[in-house]
């Protein structure tokens, strides 16, 4: 069939289960356990568990790891970034799309056409991440929950000074962060050390489901822990003193509807300026 007569979606569609690759028998982030999944990054609405195999990036093979229980039954097939791999009969590979560690744009190539696949994307900078890499496609499909204009974020760095700032001026009080765990939390992280906000941060427990992503993965591949802080386990003075401290980062279901109150027996994790 010549490329200009190839229908894409005859050969990358929707289905129940998820994005279907005829060519290549896999899904591109399955909503369900399917025998060849392709994913893009490990937040829960994109890498589910249960796959009999899964093609990721190494980092997003390790936060699948640290998540769920069953992946030592998954044949694990890591891809990094700009190499390529033969599915079936197409063409995969990853591009960086900017949004968490390990996150990834699919690009699948088949007889002369390529689609690309982004998962969620973020092309604002990222110390956790690398950077958004546009990739000259054909079709190119996406999501965007955030997309629409009605949303508008600020600028990171004024949106950090502010909350600095606010602990300059308010030193009594501590100030509540709500940041999912996995990505907003370590990116948070990252901005305050670069705003030169070098007091302890103190986490909630949940950031302890990827306490070896930050030993590891994120160690390795991208040194925010390294550069900016060391992870330490908190002792009962510690989480006294989160109780009082100047800066914490929740998870935002911890965080009471009123704002005022937080559930202080979570354990949590003191982030430090590593020794000289
Ligand atoms: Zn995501």
């Amino acid at each position: 069939m010549a490329v200009d007569t190839l229908n894409p979606r005859s050969w990358l569609y929707p289905t129940p289960r998820g994005l279907y690759c005829k060519p290549g028998d896999f899904y591109v982030d399955p909503a369900v356990a399917v025998p060849r999944a392709v994913i893009t990054h490990g937040h829960g609405d994109h890498a589910r568990p249960g796959h009999h195999s899964a093609l990721a990036t190494p980092e997003t093979l390790a936060i699948m790891r640290a998540r769920f229980e069953d992946m030592p039954d998954t044949d694990q097939q890591p891809l990094k970034y700009g190499e390529s791999v033969r599915v079936g009969e197409v063409d995969v590979r990853f591009a960086p799309a900017g949004h968490i560690l390990g996150s990834a744009q699919a690009v699948l190539a088949y007889k002369g056409q390529r689609i690309v696949v982004s998962g969620d994307f973020k092309r604002r900078p990222d110390a956790t991440c690398p950077p958004f890499e546009p990739v000259p496609c054909d079709v190119f499909i996406t999501e965007a929950t955030f997309g629409l204009p009605v949303f508008r974020h600020g600028d990171p760095a004024a949106e950090i000074a502010r909350l600095v700032g606010s602990t300059t001026l308010f030193p009594e009080r501590a100030h509540l962060v709500g940041a999912y765990a996995l990505g907003k939390a370590q990116r948070l992280l990252a901005l305050l050390r670069q705003a030169g906000y070098d007091r302890p941060i103190y986490l909630h427990g949940a950031w302890g489901t990827f306490e070896a992503l930050l030993d590891d993965a994120i160690a390795a591949s991208v040194p925010v822990i390294d550069a900016a802080g060391a992870v330490l386990d908190a002792s009962d003075r510690d989480v006294a003193a989160a109780r009082a401290a100047l800066a914490r980062v929740l998870p935002p279901g911890t965080i009471d509807p009123d704002g005022l109150d937080v559930d202080v027996d979570a354990p949590f994790r003191v982030a430090l300026q590593p020794a000289a």
